[in-house]
């Protein structure tokens, strides 16, 4: 990035602060920004205490990175800190982003508490990698109960038949559980916390691995009085089993899929 800004706009006219200067370099770094020297400033999240003397603007990069919340005392969100800084300065904030937080995205979309600024076109002119979104709830109504959609089921064998690989990518490791409705697709959550709760089977109960709580096996569905009340397992083993079975093909690579 400071590269790229420096070939622009000259070295001269940039300051930069980030955690991997030293104290001196920071000094020099902050008296240039204090005394006007710098018109551009470059850097991580604290940069935003930066001493800026005439803001004109505030571009926040990839707006969707949690590390823009700093976890450290004092913590802070550079997001909400700069939106105040922009109101004082009365000076736009610009939050970029390929893939939106979707806090942000949502305030811009529905909201409209924020201007929605599309590029329609990538930087390089490439074309964007095509994306189909399947509703699973929807499959399970047309009757495929498999872990996988038909459309994902044809393209890994699709894959398959081309040797070619696939990456499948599933947020859950080992043979985490959860109980779900076939009818209507309600999972059972914990009240708490509203995260999924697991399955049991040891003591029969299902639990909140955050906080502690716990309740009795559901057998009918609260929301829709159905029967079809069933736990799945989501975690990679699970998926990694359910691979094996159904595309027996890719067992012989065994980081295959
Ligand atoms: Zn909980
Ligand atoms: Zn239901």
């Amino acid at each position: 990035m400071l590269d790229r800004f420096i070939s622009r706009f000259g070295k001269e006219k940039i300051a930069v602060l980030h955690s991997k200067l030293s104290i001196g370099e920071r000094y020099d770094e902050w008296n240039k920004i204090r005394e006007g020297k710098a018109n551009i400033i470059i850097g991580a999240r604290s940069a935003i205490f930066a001493p800026i003397q005439n803001l004109g603007i505030i571009i926040i990069d990839e707006e969707h990175d949690s590390s823009y919340k700093s976890e450290a005392n004092p913590k802070y969100d550079a997001k909400q800190v700069a939106k105040y800084i922009a109101k004082q300065n009365n000076c736009p904030l610009v939050l970029g982003s390929a893939t939106p937080d979707i806090n942000t995205y949502y305030k811009a979309k529905e909201l409209r508490k924020i201007e929605l600024l599309e590029l329609t076109r990538r930087a390089n002119n490439s074309s964007l990698p095509e994306v189909e979104v399947v509703d699973l709830k929807q499959e399970l109504a047309n009757g495929n109960r498999s872990m996988f959609s038909r459309s994902l089921y044809q393209e890994i064998e699709k894959n398959l038949e081309q040797k070619r690989q696939t990456i499948l990518f599933l947020n859950r490791r080992g043979y985490s559980t959860f109980i779900m409705c076939r009818e209507c697709g309600y999972t059972v959550k914990c009240k708490n916390c509203d995260i999924s709760l697991t399955y049991h089977s040891y003591e029969k109960k299902l639990k909140c691995h955050y906080c502690g709580y716990e309740e009795n096996l559901v057998t009918i569905c609260p929301e829709c009085g159905s029967e079809k009340i069933r736990y799945f397992g989501t975690g990679t083993q699970r998926l990694e089993q359910e691979i094996l079975k159904q595309f027996p093909r890719s067992k012989n690579n065994k980081n295959g899929c």
